[in-house]
């Protein structure tokens, strides 16, 4: 038994050794990938809780590495923005689904994913604004997505960053709301113009008596700001009849469509829209 301990420790170590090596070379890929032209992005729809029909799109990033395969964003994304990487793969990210989306409708949106460091790191407005000039995208037609991690700087450069936002004619949603702490307080000082109602309060909302009052607290609270309120994380007819019933604007989840390739998002449009 003895002998097995010791077998497990230099297991475990070895394991652990191999887990660091593997997040190095990692963090260490990531700053070569869009170069390589190894991230791709899918876009989910987003429907009118009203219709029932796409009138935006959200952007996600994916890493096709070379040796590993599909990578998806939350096995990345940490990684990047600890080391830095993000702010060259967010960039990325941002001029490609906004090149993707001027080829779509005009009363199609696309919102993409913002990380802190893209925001701190000089002029985000000024990049989004030369971005929207190089793609033709109209302004009107793109939001920034901004998670609550990115208020760990003070609310204050964040609100700042969205008032140049808003000149551009750029909308912003913040994202995953519910899942932080800090989530009120900036709604006091930030104007956002849209609240993403996180998914795992979606999931706990159908059937549970307290939930559902949290999520209706949550949908007078946006209608009091002037917010559009969106649900993530709709999955079923179910979670559908709800949060339509309680007056979420907008929705996104499996039961709408799952994130597609820009081909089958194009075939979806085309198919929608008739061009
Ligand atoms: P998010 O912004 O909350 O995006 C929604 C996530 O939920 C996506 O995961 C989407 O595929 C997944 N999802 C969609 N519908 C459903 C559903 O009905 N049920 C469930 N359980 N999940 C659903 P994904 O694509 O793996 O992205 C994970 C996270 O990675 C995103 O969460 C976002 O925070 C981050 N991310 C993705 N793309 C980017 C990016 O370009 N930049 C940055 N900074 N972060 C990104
Ligand atoms: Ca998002
Ligand atoms: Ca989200
Ligand atoms: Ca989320």
């Amino acid at each position: 038994a003895k002998a097995g301990g010791k077998d497990q420790v230099k297991l475990a170590s070895s394991e652990d050794g191999a887990a660091f090596a593997l997040r190095k070379q990692l963090e260490l890929d990531l700053w070569n990938a869009v170069e390589k032209e190894e991230m791709f992005l899918e876009y989910q729809p987003v429907a009118s809780a009203r219709t029932g029909e796409p009138f935006l799109f959200e952007a996600l990033v994916r890493w096709r590495h070379p040796r590993l395969g599909v990578i998806p964003p939350a096995d990345f994304i940490d990684l990047a923005e600890q080391s830095g990487s993000i702010v060259g793969i967010g960039g990325w990210a941002l001029a490609a689904a906004c090149r993707e989306a001027a080829g779509w409708p005009a009363e199609l949106r696309i919102a993409v994913n913002i990380s802190p460091r893209q925001l701190e790191a000089g002029d985000f407005p000024a990049w989004v604004a030369a971005v929207l000039e190089e793609t033709g995208l109209a302004p009107g037609r793109l939001e920034v997505e901004i998670t609550e991690s990115a208020y760990r700087g003070g609310l204050e450069p964040v609100a700042a960053v969205v008032a140049d936002l808003h000149t551009l004619g750029v909308t912003v949603a913040m994202d995953d709301f519910g899942t932080g702490y800090s989530s009120l307080s900036s709604l006091q000082r930030i104007p956002f113009d849209k609240l993403k109602i996180d998914q795992s309060l979606v999931v706990r909302g159908h059937g549970d008596k307290r939930a559902v009052s949290v999520l209706r607290s949550i949908v007078t609270i946006g209608r009091a700001l002037g917010m559009h309120v969106t649900a993530e994380g709709v999955e079923t007819a179910e979670h559908e009849a709800f949060l339509r019933g309680i007056g979420v604007d907008s929705l996104q989840g499996f039961y709408f469509g799952p994130p597609l390739s820009a081909k089958q998002a194009m075939g979806l449009i085309k198919e929608r829209f008739g061009r």
